[in-house]
């Protein structure tokens, strides 16, 4: 039988309540076909400043690039706030991201159609359902180039920020846009701003060059702008949207707005082939409701699916999880962040349950 190493990083917050759940899928699933998986448990965030008094101990970097991948809950919260800004629980997250070398960002803005009218978009552009998925570069870029302050001789101050692309950073995002795309609707568009920055002419013709090896999958080019809009005016167009690290910043908070739930939403991030990814909901730890067993686990446990398809290869169980998910959602099964008031919310734990009844 194989079998797989997990570290779980379950943070602040409603964190380890939603990993939790996660974890009971993961078991499920894992009976069910006939794998095993091994959990370890590690320190990351408040947690870890609470107990080692820094947010990312040098063991949980060890364990996590031990292990086959890693499963994140969320870190943060008002108790940490006064953490001088070099020993916030979120430097833990820039921490681990950097210590695996994670230069891949998966995030899918997926609408279920039970759900389709959490949507700030109108019916007759969101339709029942959306499906998209944005790759976005995740180490390079503006956010890691050459940045500054500059004071003119009659006294000005001027700031900079350094866009800055080698030809392998983008090499290698283009060959994970274009796997992901060969795994659903080969199709990839390409976000730059060609028409004015160098950087992005670079970006342009090495994901063309790129795209030469994978002719199954229709590549196009949008400037950032046009992307942007063509989101908010026809976001069924898209099936993987490629991106720079800023450009994916931005467009994907505004796809994951249109898709309308942050309690539904997953993420993947990669490194090399071969080496652990680490998986998470893109919500936060929502220190308002943490505790309260009401938090909307399906965002975490979507994130332990794609932890199966894409670090694991476990294609069949990650298909049966996002099926659960689906026909939980077709049932009526709501949390309260997701329920109508006509509903009666359940929660975390029975949400949970009904995935795993639904496997
Ligand atoms: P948040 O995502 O934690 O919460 C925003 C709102 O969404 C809250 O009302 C919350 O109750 C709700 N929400 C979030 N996830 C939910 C879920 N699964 N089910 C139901 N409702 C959910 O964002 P925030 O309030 O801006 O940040 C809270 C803390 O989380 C801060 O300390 C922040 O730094 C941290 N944070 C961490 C991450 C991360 O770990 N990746 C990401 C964003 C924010």
């Amino acid at each position: 039988m194989k079998k797989y190493s997990i570290t779980l990083l379950r943070g602040d917050g409603i964190g380890p309540e939603i990993v939790d759940e996660a974890v009971k899928v993961l078991k499920a699933v894992s009976e069910k076909y006939g794998f095993s998986l091994e959990f370890t448990p590690a320190l990351i965030g408040g947690a870890a400043i609470d107990a080692t008094g820094v947010p990312l101990p040098q063991e949980t970097v060890d364990q996590c690039l031990a292990s086959d991948a890693v499963l994140l809950g969320a870190v943060g919260g008002p108790k940490w706030d006064s953490q001088p800004g070099n020993n916030r629980p979120e430097k833990g997250l820039l921490g681990i991201r950097a210590a695996m070398g994670l230069f891949a960002n998966l995030r899918p803005a997926v609408v279920y159609s039970p759900l389709a009218d959490a949507s700030p978009l109108k019916p007759e552009i969101i339709g029942d359902s959306m499906d998209v998925m944005i790759v976005r570069e995740l180490t390079g870029g503006i956010y890691f180039g050459t940045r500054g302050r500059e004071t003119a001789e009659d006294g000005t101050l001027s700031a900079y920020d350094t866009e800055r692309y080698s030809v392998p950073e983008i090499e290698r995002i283009a060959h994970v846009a274009f796997e992901t795309a060969m795994k659903r609707g080969k199709k990839v568009t390409s976000v730059d701003k060609a028409n004015v920055l160098e950087s992005s002419r670079l970006w342009r013709e090495t994901v063309t060059r790129i795209a030469e090896q994978y002719p199954e999958v229709e590549l196009n080019h949008q400037y950032v702008d046009n992307a942007a809009m063509q989101l908010c005016r026809n976001p069924k167009q898209f099936d993987v949207l490629l991106t720079s690290n800023i450009f994916g910043d931005i467009l994907s908070d505004e796809a994951s707005q249109i898709a309308g739930s942050i309690g539904m939403l997953a993420s993947s991030s990669m490194g090399e082939a071969g080496k652990p990814g680490l998986y998470e909901p893109i919500h936060g730890s929502a220190p308002d409701i943490a505790g309260k067993g009401i938090a909307n686990p399906l965002a975490t446990i979507l994130s332990a699916g794609m932890l199966l398809r894409y670090s694991l290869g476990e294609v069949e169980a990650a298909d049966a999880i996002e099926a659960a998910v689906k026909k939980v959602l077709d049932d009526g099964i709501r949390t309260p962040d997701i329920a109508k008031p006509t509903e009666t919310p359940v929660s975390t734990a029975v949400m949970g349950d009904a995935v795993v009844a639904a496997l």
